[in-house]
């Protein structure tokens, strides 16, 4: 049998006229075999789509000593004719002619035997969860979606700009950082006052990993006009949640000449994009988490995609939660950082559409933030999801060297020299804002906890593999 190539099962299942009646070579993972003594039924599944190929042997062509080591979760080659089929459940099928075992996968300790392992079983064995079709599903999801927002800034004249991971600006202030280091922690050099001796460190400074690249994203902005980064980000927060990693990779796009009502108009668009795209390229595997787990998702994202969403200033917002008559667990008064419960209110409960609230109290956002003429607000803009609460935080950025120098003092944030540089040489109005990319893919696939949309979570107290 030659072994060069194979046809994807993708293709033969959706696509299959060119092959029908032809010989096809197929490679993957055995998912299940069934059958009597003179017909054996194997279920193949190659990651190409959440459907698996049925395979026919004849056991008057193959013999039970030859079949013997297609179990569940072995690699085999098939190579066989492939027709349409006549039984229930699948539109094609192949009769084998000729079979190669790449590897065998002994019964007794295969963790994935049966059908319907739970998500908690699942996360326990991550390394394995890629070979099931709600974590391949999910994995094919989150590919095209990342697909998709390059296309979407590539085709509107965005640059891809690579902020750095290892940062030793400390200012965006958005999480706890993760230190990196090189010096002994046994013995840790200190200067004469008794503090860390940075300049033996690696950089000769502290250095963190990055929870943001916005503020070099600026650097981006002012200069090629309109930048986006996709890249990870880190957290050392301790949030125990369904929708916080430690980390988590992000999109941050920056807009030079941007105003919060342009920088409102992207986000909307870019969000219906992803999903859009989504809808339109990754149908059956919608259609499988659908049916497994979330009955309404289908109908959830052509909602969102179809509707616009509701833009309210904070101060609405405030107003509306008051008024609500709900007992929350966190108290609301103008001035609090919204917590999940309070936007998915306002999201859930009352517009029952996804919002932009702007205008936030300035004590409560960054200090890049534009100022309102009202000296109390600032021009930021979050977008609260269904499901997921806040899926972008973004502003419109202060462009006025004082006032953001004001600010910075105000705070006491130091070396931010080189950041005031953007504001102190041509500076122009700009925005920019961050999505949280597995939020988004958690919304896009309906699964409840973010552990379960990337392939390996990190999360406190948990760093596998
Ligand atoms: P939250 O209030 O939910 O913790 P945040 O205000 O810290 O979010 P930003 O600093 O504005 O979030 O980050 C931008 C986006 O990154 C958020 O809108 C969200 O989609 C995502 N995000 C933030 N923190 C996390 C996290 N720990 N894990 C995954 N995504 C995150
Ligand atoms: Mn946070």
């Amino acid at each position: 049998m030659q072994d060069i190539r194979r046809t994807l099962v993708a293709k033969l299942i959706n696509d299959p006229a060119e092959f029908i009646g032809k010989t096809v070579d197929v490679k993957g993972w055995v998912r299940s075999r069934r059958g009597n003594k003179y017909v054996q039924f194997v279920a193949l599944n190659d990651g190409s789509s959440v459907k698996s190929l049925q395979i026919v042997f004849d056991l008057a062509k193959f013999s039970e000593e030859q079949l013997r080591p297609v179990t569940t979760g072995a690699s085999i080659h098939v190579q066989g004719l492939l027709v349409e089929s006549q039984g229930k459940g699948q539109n094609v099928e192949i009769q084998a002619e000729e079979l190669q075992v790449y590897g065998t996968a002994d019964p007794e300790t295969y963790p994935l035997q049966k059908k319907g392992h739970s998500l908690e079983f699942l996360r326990e064995k991550a390394h394995l969860r890629p070979r099931t079709n709600y974590f391949s599903a999910v994995l094919r999801i989150r590919h095209a979606l990342a697909y998709a927002i390059h296309k979407f800034f590539n085709d509107k004249g965005f640059y891809y700009f690579h902020t750095p991971l290892i940062t030793a600006s400390d200012a965006e202030g958005a999480g706890a950082q993760f230190q990196v280091t090189t010096l002994p922690l046994n013995e840790v050099p200190v200067d004469k006052e008794g503090n860390v001796d940075y300049s033996k460190d690696f950089f000769g400074k502290m250095a963190s990993l990055t929870v943001s690249g916005q503020l070099e994203g600026e650097l981006g902005a002012t200069a090629l006009g309109c930048i986006y980064t996709f890249g990870p980000t880190f957290r050392a927060e301790n949030s125990n949640t369904p929708r916080h990693l430690s980390e988590f990779w992000m999109i941050e796009p920056e807009m030079a000449f941007y105003e919060i009502e342009d920088n409102m108009d992207l986000a909307e668009e870019f969000i219906k994009y992803c999903i859009s795209y989504a809808l339109e390229h990754c149908k059956d595997d919608i259609e499988f988490l659908a049916e497994h787990f979330d009955k309404e998702l289908p109908e959830r994202l052509k909602f969102v995609v179809e509707n616009d969403f509701v833009r309210l200033p904070y101060t609405e917002g405030i107003r509306i939660l008051e008024e609500s008559g709900k007992k929350f667990e966190f108290p609301v008064y103008w001035g609090v950082d919204l917590a999940s419960e309070h936007e998915r209110y306002l999201v859930e409960e009352h517009f029952k559409k996804p919002v932009i609230l702007t205008d936030y109290p300035k004590e409560i956002k960054a200090f890049y933030m534009k100022l309102n003429d009202d000296g109390k607000t600032v021009r930021a803009m979050d977008v609260l999801f269904p499901k997921i609460g806040e899926i972008i935080g973004g502003s419109q950025r202060e462009e006025n060297l004082d006032k953001l120098q004001g600010r910075i003092n105000e705070i006491g944030i130091e070396g931010m020299d080189w950041y005031l540089d953007t504001r102190r040489f041509g500076t122009v109005p700009h925005s920019g804002f961050g999505l949280g990319f597995e939020r988004l893919v958690l919304f896009v696939t309906g699964m409840q906890n973010i552990r379960d949309v990337i392939p390996f979570p990190r999360y406190p107290k948990n760093c596998e593999y």
